[in-house]
């Protein structure tokens, strides 16, 4: 018998405008390569890490108090109940994915606590119960009131789906009543400072099948834009996303995690009711971010001062903000464009924004986090911000440790999708992937080196009753993709940036799949300040950076490329965790010449240059080893005196 479907974060299957369908929950098997490293690692190290720290900072007891379970003071800012509730959601995909009796029982502690802080009227905040009672919904602007009502929800609906169990999913609909009670159409109008209640209630809605919940999603998502939410700290709407309504939008602005939540949510308002008007603002405003206010990691938010996008080209390596949240927010975005286009310009940010942007905000031993993600560090100790070059075990602002967490546990939700047609290939890398499509039940196994390596071998193991399409992404960054079945080239590449390879398959078919990924150089638009004079080095969809560890010749500041010179990579099995180096030539400027002055008349006598060999590791990879300085943009060098 069938086991009944299990949805993932995202249940599309009856959104009218999804032309592409997630998968099952338990479909995609992610079955070795950097993805199931990291999969082990969330669930070996970081889950438990991350409950230690929830108990260390204070939400769990937060929670105590507010449920009368214990005595004392509120620790923490506003939203800390939010990373409970995020721990608890990727908690229950773990448990779907990977059985753990500690993981359930945790949980289920967990849940007692968030049962026992619901008040009677089914409100939830262990903020404005413990410490500031009586001012409920009186500072939605900085409040998070909703944000933390949001996540409750989305671990709610990931418990019901991934373990059957309903009992926070009960608890969030007794929260979600009482919203209904307080906001909507001839109640109190509002619009929250931090945008992610409307994403949570359109996913309740599809959870529960009760539209009520959707419609409270678009009232808030409709009252935005219209300085409802004031001035903010930064004296301006902008940092809100509250200055333009949402379907006059054109640009991406403000707090980059805020904007992107903002548009994941007004996507699934796309999804559910196919209305035209937020597709078409949607994709002007997801232009705008790629066209000029994306990171070459697929990072956002270029300002530390409001966590904020700058204007278009600003964008600096030393002092990018690029929170780890803004890139969980971009792939959340781009995975319902995708699901509302089919199209690979989507798929390609999520890779290029899970591999470099998302997993460098991780330690590779899962125990580390990164707020801010630079592209470039002179190695010192950043002690007024955010930044630095030493991931920490924790933070007071802790939303990304569990951001990850979640994303890292549901992974297998983005590899795939189906439609009436078949089967699509997103996402590359060793895993097993089943389907129910209309020409029957289907599986395949992808057995690949991704992304050290791009031919794919996918060999067919349910074939189906009828004739179906695969689709397989050929990557923005591949210059010439193939396929070959049987010795013989297949596919055609379709407008939407996939090889399409339609046929009646049989049993033991083998599609191999080749997506050369030599290393290359790229240089940025002339008009970014940070990176003109540069290059960086891209290898498959991965982009690369020089740490000091691997360049003992001279300060990574002072290294230049010969940009034309062949690259070389190397397999490097016992270097972080196993990758690909690349090596290229290039010189180290002796600086000495300046002596201590920041500047010098032109015409000085040249500073000499020496030869040196540049050895490149993947950015994700960097700071897992001794502190030191790191840039992913590198000066692009000419023989002869600086
Ligand atoms: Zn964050």
């Amino acid at each position: 018998m069938t086991p009944p479907r299990t949805a993932g974060p995202v249940d599309a299957e009856k959104s009218p405008a999804a032309i592409l369908k997630p998968l099952d929950a338990r479909a995609v098997t992610i079955e070795g390569g950097v993805w199931a490293r990291a999969q082990a690692v969330n669930h070996d190290a970081a889950l438990p890490h991350g409950h230690r720290m929830l108990e260390a900072a204070g939400n769990f007891e937060n929670l105590r108090l507010a449920g009368g379970r214990s005595t004392g003071r509120y620790r923490g800012p506003v939203f800390m109940d939010s990373d409970v509730y995020k721990w608890l959601e990727a908690a229950a995909c773990e448990i779907a994915r990977a059985p753990s009796a500690w993981l359930e029982s945790t949980s289920k502690e967990a849940i007692d606590l968030v049962a026992a802080a619901q008040g009677a009227d089914g409100y939830i905040n262990s903020y404005y119960t413990v410490a500031e009672p009586g001012k409920r919904w009186t500072d939605f602007a900085h409040g998070h009131e909703l944000y933390c009502a949001g996540h409750l929800i989305q671990a709610a609906v990931a418990f019901r789906r991934a373990t059957g169990d309903d009992r926070l999913l009960a608890i969030a609909r007794r929260f979600a009543d009482y919203l209904h009670s307080q906001f909507g159409p001839g109640r109190r109008v509002a619009t929250p400072g931090h945008p992610e209640v409307e994403m949570a209630l359109a996913e309740l809605y599809r959870e529960t099948g009760e539209r009520r919940h959707l419609d409270l999603a678009a009232f808030f998502l409709e009252h935005r834009g219209r300085g409802w939410l004031g001035p903010g700290r930064y004296n301006s709407s902008v940092s809100f996303q509250d200055r333009v309504p949402i379907r006059e939008s054109t640009t991406v602005e403000g707090h980059a995690v805020r904007a992107l939540y903002l548009t994941t949510g007004v996507a699934d308002l796309y999804l559910e009711t196919g209305d035209r008007a937020l597709y078409e603002t949607l994709d002007r405003q997801w232009r705008d971010m790629v066209e000029g206010k994306l990171y070459l990691t697929g990072g956002v938010g270029a300002r530390h001062l409001s966590e904020a996008f700058g204007h278009p080209y600003e964008l600096p390596n030393d002092l990018a903000y690029c929170e780890t949240c803004g890139a969980i927010a971009s792939v959340m975005w781009s995975w319902r464009m995708l699901l509302a286009t089919g199209e690979s310009r989507f798929a390609d940010l999520i890779e290029r924004t899970l591999y470099n942007a998302v997993l460098a905000g991780v330690s590779l031993k899962g125990d580390r986090y990164f707020y801010v993600n630079p592209l470039a560090s002179n190695g010192d100790v950043e002690l007024l911000s955010r930044g630095g070059n030493r991931r920490k075990e924790w933070h007071l602002v802790a939303c990304c440790p569990p951001n990850v967490m979640r994303l890292f546990a549901a992974l297998g939700h983005y590899v795939a999708t189906r439609d009436g047609a078949g089967l699509q290939i997103h996402q590359y890398g060793s895993a097993r992937v089943t389907a129910d499509l209309a020409a029957g039940s289907v599986a395949l196994r992808m057995e690949t080196a991704y992304p050290w390596d791009g031919r794919v071998r996918l060999t067919i193991e349910d074939a189906g009753a009828k004739a179906w399409t695969l689709g397989l992404r050929v990557p923005g960054w591949c210059a010439v993709a193939s396929a070959r079945l049987d010795g013989r080239a297949v596919g055609v590449l379709a407008a939407a940036g996939y090889l399409q390879i339609e046929r009646a398959w049989k049993r033991g078919d083998v599609v191999e799949l080749d997506l050369p990924m030599p290393a290359r150089l790229t240089e940025a638009h002339p008009r970014i300040e940070s990176t003109r004079g540069c290059v960086a080095i891209e290898r498959g969809p991965l982009v690369y950076c020089l740490e000091s560890a691997d360049n003992p010749h001279g300060h990574v500041a002072d290294l230049e490329i010969d940009a034309t010179a062949p690259l070389e990579s190397v397999w490097t099995p016992d270097r972080l965790e196993g990758v690909a180096l690349v090596r290229g030539a290039g010189w180290v400027v002796d600086t000495r010449s300046w002596a201590n002055r920041l500047y010098r008349p032109v015409g000085a006598p040249p500073a000499a240059r020496g030869c040196v060999m540049l050895t490149a590791v993947p950015y994700y990879a960097w700071a897992n080893r001794e502190p030191g300085a790191m840039r992913v943009w590198i000066p692009r060098g000419a023989p002869g005196p600086a």
